[in-house]
Parts: C-alpha cells; structure tokens; sequence
C-alpha cells in the first residue's frame, strides 16, 4: 500500500526539472517536484564562480512570459558573465513565481508498479504511485573520475563537484586534472584561496573561447553564420536550436556532435585571471595516481613519452560528467534492466550507457522520460546546458498532457505579470 498517489513525479529541481514542471502547472494534473531548487549550482559549483553560458542562453523555460533570466535582468547584456549566486537566486525565483511547491527531499528508489506506473520512495519514508515519472537529476550523478585516478580516498583525489568551498585548499598543493572551463576555474578560485594550483591537462595547449561580438555586419553574419545559445556557426545554431532534428542523425554522428561541439576550452574573461599563481603543464597525460603519505604522487606522460612524477597534497579531476544508467542507483535494478540503452543490448557484460530516448523524451518503459544530460545521445550537445532546458520541457509535458486522460477540469493557463529584479547587486 502506498502513502499517496499523483499524475506526475519529478525528480531533480535544477533548470529542467523546474521548466517541465513550469509546464505541466495549471493544466488539471498533480504534480509533485522534489528536490531543493537549484541545489546543485549552490552546492555542488564552487563559490565565486560565473556561468560560461552568456545571458541570453540561461533562461529557463516556461509558458508564460517574462520568466528567462533575461527579463528578470534587462540590463544583463551579451559577454556580462553570470555570477553563480546571482543565477541561483534567478532559479529560485522561477521555483517560487512558476511553481506552487517543490519538496525539500530526494527521491531514494524508483520501481515498476505491480501493474504499469511507478513506486517513488522519498528520503522521507513516504512512497509515492504515479503512472509518470520525469528523471531530471542532472549532472551530478554522473561525475567521472577517469580509471588512473579512482580508487584513491576522497581526501586525496576528489571530482570537481565535490567542492563548494575551495578555501579548504589554502596553502596547498593542488593538481586539477583537466583542460576544460571547470579545470581552469577551479585552478584559478584555488590561487584565490591562497592555494598553489598545478592545471595537467592532455591538450597539447590550453584552449580559449573568444569574445563575442556586440553587433557583426551583414557579411560577418553571412560568412560566420548565426548566434545561438551554444556559439556562432550554421551547424551550431542547429544543435543549439533545432535538437528535435539532431535525433534523427545516426547514433556515431550524434555521439561526435556531443563530443566535439564546444570542446573544452576556458571563458574568454577567465583568460586573464590565470596568471603566474597557477602553474600549467599541457600535453601530459595521467597514467597513475598512488597514496603518499602526505598527499598523491601522479605520473604522467608527456607527448614524447616521457614519464613525469608530480607529487600534491590533493588531486581535483575536473573530467566532466558521463551519462550512464547505472549510475542512477536511485532507479531499482530491477527497472534499470528494462531500460534499453545506446550501448547495445543487455548482458553479456555490457557497460550501460544513456537511456534510449523516444522523440519525447521518453525511455522503453512507458512513463518514465529523462531530461538533462541523460538526453544528450538522442538531442545533442544542448541537452548539457541550461539552454536545452525550454525544448526538453515543453516536449515532455506536451507528451504527458496528451497521455493523461483529462481527470480534472484545467484551471487555465495562468498569464503572470512580472517585474524585473531591479534590486542592486
Ligand atoms: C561547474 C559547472 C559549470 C557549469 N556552467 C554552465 C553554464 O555556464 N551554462 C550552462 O548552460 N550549463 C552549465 N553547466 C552545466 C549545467 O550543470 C547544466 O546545464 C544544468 O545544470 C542542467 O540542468 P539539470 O536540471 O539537468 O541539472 P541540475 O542543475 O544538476 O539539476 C538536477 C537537480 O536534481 C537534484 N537531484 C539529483 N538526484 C536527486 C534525487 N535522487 N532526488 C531529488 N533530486 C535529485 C540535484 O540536487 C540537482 O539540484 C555547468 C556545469 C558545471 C558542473
């Protein structure tokens, strides 16, 4: 017997989560979001740090107008980076204008209902049956920390998102693995904090995005192709701005896109901040990571294949984030077995990759649909960021309204009327 029964569950109240549920409100169902809003930006990024994506590419999705981040900021013009807390404050607004309640806990286990639905336990103890079930956890279930660096305790190798607070390092010795915006952030909030960073990075050298252009004439558009909310280019502004046809390319192109569409390189407006307090070593790949008492010795490889013993006081892997089913240990074994994946078919060993994906976000067992980076094999590379968030909604909450046998009278959409945040900052 279960404690409550609903339409729709979201787990996860980051930027997709709230935009489909920003969605699916006032249309008749019950839906039920948990998760603290924004809780990974404010606790999983560190202090200090400022969004890469430009203004205009960090709206989150709604139906009604005046929700995006920019027209909470009119003023907040294109190449103004976004401070975290001021985008975390932005998504919490949202969550409390769009949104009537999110739930402050986590969803510990997801199962098949006996019949058809779905069983949600909450960290509370309460169990939840719905026939829907939106897996919006984002990235941080799949924080990756290569082979040659796993294994060692968390005080000496830690993944980039397990810090907030990088004040912790002062004083230290601190090896960040990685080349791309986190890496070179990281190393630069460290320096700040008083640490001595020491960047690794396999790219032969590092790599900067350049400053974009206020205003471009005709032939620099013509020649350029158009802005979008992953960069300037014909071919950008089509995984940027059409994902809906990304799904239809063979898997190996889909896979490439992911992969090489902005590769890792820093924030132009982080270039200058990296100076002679973080030490920079490119073209060096780590091949181990053993315990010292006092701290981890890596061994690296440069590309003449030299071997290069590095000793710190602590390894940050800033590697990014890989999607794989297994990791979201919050779905019962039993159901992530039923999930057909991209990595082929169950057994025989198989590692499992990311969920396959309907063209409404929908995973091979009816109801439950990922949003967020889980998506990014079947939509492309904006499925990463914030700007994926509005077109993951609306398709998913169009899906399940035109699934959901109408059991309560709409109560209209409603048209907020929104002021800007004028408050100084
Ligand atoms: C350091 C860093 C900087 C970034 N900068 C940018 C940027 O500038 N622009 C950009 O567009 N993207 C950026 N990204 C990518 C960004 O993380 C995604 O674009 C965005 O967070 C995707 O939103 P989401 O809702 O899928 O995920 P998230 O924001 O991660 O939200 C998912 C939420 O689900 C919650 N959750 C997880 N498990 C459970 C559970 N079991 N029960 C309930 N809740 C759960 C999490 O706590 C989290 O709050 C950055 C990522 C990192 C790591």
């Amino acid at each position: 017997m279960n404690d409550s029964a609903c339409d729709v569950v979201i787990a996860g109240a980051g930027p997709y989560g709230l935009s489909t549920a920003a969605y699916l409100q006032n249309l008749g169902l019950d839906v039920r979001i948990i998760g603290r809003p924004m809780r990974f930006w404010d606790e999983n990024m560190p202090e200090g740090m400022y969004l890469k994506s430009e203004p205009f590419a960090s709206n989150l999705g709604a139906p009604q107008r005046g929700m995006g981040f920019t027209d909470r900021h009119p003023d907040w013009g294109l190449g103004r980076p976004i401070p975290l807390d001021t985008f975390v404050a932005y998504g919490r607004w949202f969550a409390s204008v769009v949104i009537p309640g999110t739930e402050d806990a986590q969803v510990v286990n997801i199962e098949g209902a006996r019949r058809d639905g779905y069983v949600v336990t909450l960290s509370t103890g309460e169990t939840i049956a719905t026939p829907i079930v939106v897996v919006a956890v984002g990235v941080g279930p799949f924080a990756h920390i290569p082979d040659e660096l796993s294994g060692l305790p968390s005080w000496l190798v830690s993944h980039s998102s397990a810090h907030r607070d990088l004040g912790l390092f002062a004083g230290k010795e601190v090896a960040v693995i990685g080349a791309g915006q986190s890496a070179l952030e990281t190393a630069v909030l460290l320096a700040d904090a008083g640490a001595y960073p020491h960047v690794i990075a396999r790219r032969a050298e590092l790599d900067w995005n350049t400053v974009p252009e206020q205003s471009r004439s005709p032939l620099e558009l013509l020649r350029g192709g158009p802005r979008s909310g992953l960069g300037t280019g014909y071919r950008t502004w089509l995984w940027a701005e059409r994902p809906g046809l990304v799904r239809y390319l063979p898997e190996r192109t889909r896979r490439r896109i992911v992969r090489e569409t902005l590769p890792p390189a820093g924030a132009w407006w982080l270039r200058d901040r990296l100076d002679d307090r973080v030490r920079v070593s490119t073209g060096r790949c780590v091949v181990k990571a053993a315990g010292r008492d006092d701290g981890v010795a890596l061994t690296t490889i440069d590309q003449a294949g030299r071997r290069v013993t590095t000793e710190v006081e602590h390894a940050i892997a800033a590697t990014g984030y890989v999607p794989d089913i297994e990791r979201l240990t919050m779905l019962s074994p039993d159901l992530r077995a039923r999930i057909a994946t991209h990595s082929g078919p169950k057994g025989g060993g198989t590692r499992f990759g990311a969920p396959v994906l309907s063209r409404n976000f929908e995973a091979s067992t009816s109801g439950l649909y990922f949003a967020g980076l889980a998506a990014a094999v079947t939509f492309g590379p904006v499925m990463r960021f914030v700007h994926g968030a509005d077109f993951a909604a609306r398709r998913i909450a169009h899906h399940i309204i035109r699934r959901t046998p109408a059991v309560r009278e709409p109560a209209g959409r409603v048209e907020t009327v929104l002021e800007p945040d004028v408050s100084p900052r």
